[in-house]
């Protein structure tokens, strides 16, 4: 393979590589030329049973760990992966085709930000105590859940498999991660190196397949929690999976986010907000600002601004760190998005900028800007997860607040103004689980992520993840005597 780390085999499983040539070939696909870099297997029956096994029989002794020890091992693992940054973000480009650039500061290291931070709070997971008066009381406890199933999509293969990764382990549960089959690699680098860091064997196990794998994991009676990152479709049907045998779930899922630009914005920030919330990983990110409701009178200056930044994307080589726009991850995604883009322009909507594939065998498509989008067009209602961006005209407050909300998405939303009490009664009127205020986009490990309505349920990363990965025991304690009717 012409790139460095390559995992050795396409599993990983009770703290080794593994391999099962049963399993139908998995070719990986480098989505900036076409060819095929590598070919894995998908997870056969014995692999899925493998995996549960392993991470079943670890678990229990990995809980009665102290935090402080389980910590220091995430810790370990944060440390390591920001000083292989370079290697695994260049095996990230290979998995996604998204540029170095971006892969060279949002992935790793958002991967080794969450491992530290919930690495640094495994310490600090503690019940209470609860005076009840007559010298009783009781306490909670904390525990693990048990075996966690993490389900990935293809946009952020390395960052997923450590959101998920973190605080499961910080809590003390074992997991089996399935990567989306497009970008198997990234995830299995990072099993190498947490166990690498000192994790026991069987705690973070890593298999290949496609939903078929993925649904035999949620429907697993060993299993106690899923949590998936991928679109509504697949989030119903895991949400209903899961629902059978009553685990837990958190569930991380497509959007079509609005982004209000009113007429008094900071005109360079508001393009700059929108080119991030629509063409950074070349559109295929799951909270991004798809709908950019312009008002009027900045709506020409706005176009003519974004069209003078668009002059300024690099495409080409994702390899190449002067490369800002990189291809879709695969064919398929490139299809659906040219699908999208003709069904706009029949719609009726403006094209003013890109809407074409680039010549060769990658699967490059231009940055995409429809403009004179209205509200029951196609393109403005369903999630298109590639770089195209429809902008619509709004004249007032109280307009926009309800067209933004009008989705069954509510994943994020943005405003830019110079008018911050405006921009405050703007997000609390948004019904969407993110949002930014003349921003867009930033994920720090701090911070809460989710969505609402269809968009998902749960959060990742901050202390609010904490409460998707462990439950609470309650203990009454009685200090006299008990009184029994006879
Ligand atoms: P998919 O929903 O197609 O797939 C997500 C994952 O689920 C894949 O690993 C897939 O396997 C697996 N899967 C599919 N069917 C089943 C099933 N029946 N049971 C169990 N697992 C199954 O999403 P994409 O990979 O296409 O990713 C894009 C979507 O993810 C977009 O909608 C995007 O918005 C969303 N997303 C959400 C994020 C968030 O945090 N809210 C972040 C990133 C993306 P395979 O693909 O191998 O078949």
């Amino acid at each position: 393979m012409p790139y460095p780390t390559q995992p050795t085999s396409s599993h990983f499983i009770n703290g080794r590589y593994v391999e099962d040539t049963a399993g139908t070939p998995l070719p990986v696909i480098y989505p900036a030329t076409g060819e095929q870099i590598a070919t894995l297997h998908m997870a056969t029956p014995a692999i899925v049973e493998q995996a549960l096994t392993a991470a079943r029989a670890a678990q229990a002794a990995w809980a009665a760990t102290s935090g402080a020890e389980r910590g220091r091992i995430l810790r370990r693992a944060a440390d390591m992966i920001r000083e292989r940054n370079h290697d695994l973000s260049i095996l990230e480009t290979y998995d996604t085709g998204k540029p170095l650039q971006e892969t060279l500061v949002a992935d790793a290291s958002s991967g080794a930000d969450a491992l530290e931070y919930f690495g640094g709070m495994a310490a600090t997971l503690t019940g209470e105590h609860i005076p009840l008066g007559n010298g009783n009381w009781a306490y909670t406890v904390r525990e693990a859940l048990g075996v966690c199933v993490g389900i990935g999509a293809w946009n952020y293969p390395t960052q997923i498999a450590c959101w998920k990764a973190a605080p499961a382990l910080a809590c003390g549960n074992a997991m089996v991660f399935k990567p989306s089959e497009t970008t198997p690699l990234c995830a299995l680098k990072i099993a190498e190196i947490l166990h690498e860091a000192g994790l026991p064997a069987g705690l973070y196990n890593v298999i290949q397949g496609a939903g078929e794998v993925g649904k035999s994991l949620v429907t697993d009676a060993r299993v106690d929690k899923v949590s998936l990152t991928g679109s509504v479709p697949t989030g119903r049907k895991v949400y209903a999976a899961a629902a059978e045998g009553m685990k837990h779930v958190t569930m991380e899922l497509g959007g079509k986010s609005p982004l209000v630009i009113f007429d008094d914005a900071d005109l360079d920030d508001a393009v700059g907000g929108a080119i991030l919330g629509n063409f950074y990983s070349s559109g295929q990110v799951c909270s991004n600002g798809t709908r950019v409701f312009v008002q009027k009178g900045i709506k020409e200056a706005f176009l003519a601004r974004l069209a003078e930044r668009l002059e300024g994307a690099q495409i080409g080589d994702p390899l190449d760190e002067a490369t800002s726009f990189g291809p879709m991850v695969s064919e398929g995604q490139l299809g659906i998005v040219e699908r999208y883009i003709a069904k706009g322009v029949e719609e009726g909507a403006r094209l003013v900028a890109g809407g074409k594939r680039l010549a060769g065998n990658g699967f490059f498509i231009e940055p995409t800007v429809f403009a004179d989008v209205s509200d029951d067009m196609i393109i403005a209602r369903e999630e298109i997860f590639g770089p195209v961006m429809c902008v619509l005209d709004f004249d007032d407050e109280a307009e926009v607040l309800a067209r933004a909300n009008d989705t069954e998405y509510g994943l994020a939303a943005g405003v830019f103004t110079r008018d911050l009490a405006r921009a405050h009664r703007m997000v609390a009127g948004f019904r969407a689980g993110t949002c930014f205020i003349n921003s867009y986009n930033d994920a720090p490990v701090e911070v809460p992520f989710g969505g609402v309505k269809a968009s998902g349920v749960g959060r990742e990363n901050s202390k609010a993840a904490i409460e998707h990965y462990s439950q609470r025991k309650s203990v009454f304690v009685r200090m006299g005597r008990v009184e029994a009717p006879f």
